[in-house]
């Protein structure tokens, strides 16, 4: 079975064909700029040169007829006709407390993630143009929802509930909810298998670290805790999203700059984090440069950025009692040493000691990155949450059409 991957944004759309049969990528691309005059079509096959081009691409619906026709295209393309595409898989960011797994996409479905445009004004209108304008252009072909949300459905309500009035959970539903939920999910399981250990067995912390970034406790195999909130913004510091602060910061803050609710918002969102204590960057390897550089900002950075990862995984080792497998991804965790190494250092009483050759080698696999002695396992696991989506789809698609046993 063929399966294709979307992940829909409001001005952009990213795609993947996987080819089922061996888990390949047959090809992959990205609409940019959608509802712009130059639109950007990046289309990269597996086995063929990329190919690009802009034009006039106003909507979803023909962001996805653009998709289809690169994917069939005679010179370009990777499969001979579109009805070889047997499924379509869709990331959704917030799932509320309504999915607590991926399903396939029904009418009852588009309500529920209707419900939760309030929850995520920016991803989930976006994800239904999604799939909607697959509707459009395939008619008939199953569509699967994967979400961001739905592995962190089992966490206590000792670790979601905020300590507000709860009327404010029953009205609003204001409760953590936790985001990175697919790629969580998939290190964790890529970790369990690489040590031969059954999830279930492992104490886990998983570092999900890119441009945002989050932290979640991993116990009996499943979320118990995890670092962002009701929104992406709570936790880690991140590229441009301050993390944790003191609430009452809103309210000073927007009295003494006299900013609006949303000038405030974009600020926490937008203008904080790395960014905003470098003075340089929101990436990591520019602040790293710098850093190396013996800028004293870039410092502070990093290490604000490092310690705030390190309390975490004290904070969530000490609700778990006990840490047998700490695990690194994403764009920072996977590829920046000197992350992982100012992270594991000083955190040694846990029981992890880094090795620094194999902290310093690079691979695309999963590895351990820790001492053979190290009782805390540390490893360093590619996520890939595109697959997790396609897999996921595979399977509810294949579900469906066996019959339930009475
Ligand atoms: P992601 O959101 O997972 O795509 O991650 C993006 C972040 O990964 C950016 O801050 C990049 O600077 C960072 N990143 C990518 N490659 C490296 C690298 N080789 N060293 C350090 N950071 C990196």
């Amino acid at each position: 079975m063929k399966v294709l991957v979307i992940n829909a944004g409001s001005s952009s759309l990213k795609y993947q064909l996987y080819d089922m049969r061996g888990e390949t990528v047959l090809a992959s691309g990205r609409v940019e700029r959608i509802g712009m005059d130059s639109s950007i079509v990046t289309h990269e096959p597996a086995d063929k040169p990329e190919v690009r081009s802009v034009s006039e691409i106003l909507d979803h619906v023909t962001a996805v007829k653009r998709v289809t026709d690169m994917l069939t295209d005679a010179e370009h393309g990777v499969i001979a006709q579109l009805s070889e595409i047997q499924a379509v898989g869709h990331r959704v960011v917030h799932g509320g407390e309504a999915f607590s797994s991926s399903v396939l996409v029904t009418s009852e479905v588009k309500l529920e993630i209707r419900k939760l445009f309030d929850l995520a004004p920016l991803h989930n209108p976006a994800h239904m143009m999604g799939i909607a304008a697959v509707e459009a252009n395939m008619p008939g072909v199953p569509q699967a929802v994967v979400f961001d949300t739905a592995f962190h459905q089992t966490m206590p309500q000792s670790s979601y509930l905020y300590p507000i009035p709860k009327v404010l959970y029953r009205r609003h539903q204001i409760r953590r909810y936790g985001f990175h939920g697919t790629s969580h999910s998939y290190v964790s399981d890529q970790a369990a298998v690489y040590l031969g250990k059954p999830l279930e067995s492992l104490k886990m912390v998983t570092c999900h670290i890119g441009n945002g970034a989050s932290c979640t406790a991993i116990l009996d195999g499943k979320s118990f805790d995890t670092s962002m909130g009701m929104t992406p913004l709570e936790g880690l510091m991140m590229g441009t999203r301050s993390g944790d602060l003191d609430p009452a910061i809103v309210p000073f803050v927007m009295n003494k700059e006299e900013l609006t609710l949303n000038e405030v918002n974009s600020m926490l969102n937008k203008h904080s984090g790395m960014l905003a204590i470098s003075g340089i960057s929101s990436d990591m390897r520019e602040v790293t440069e710098a850093m190396n550089d013996g800028d004293a900002s870039a410092k502070l950075a990093f290490d604000m950025y490092v310690y705030r990862v390190k309390k975490y995984i004290g904070a969530y080792a000490a609700a778990m009692n006990g840490l047998d497998t700490l695990v690194f991804t994403a764009g920072v965790g996977e590829n920046s040493v000197a992350l992982r190494q100012a992270v594991c250092e000083g955190i040694s009483f846990l029981g992890i000691e880094l090795d620094a050759e194999r902290n310093a080698l690079r691979s695309k696999e999963a590895r351990e990155i820790s001492t053979d002695a190290s009782r805390v396992k540390v490893l360093v696991v590619p996520t890939n949450e595109e697959l997790l989506i396609a897999r996921d789809t595979y399977k509810l698609v294949e579900q469906a059409k066996t019959p339930a046993t009475p």
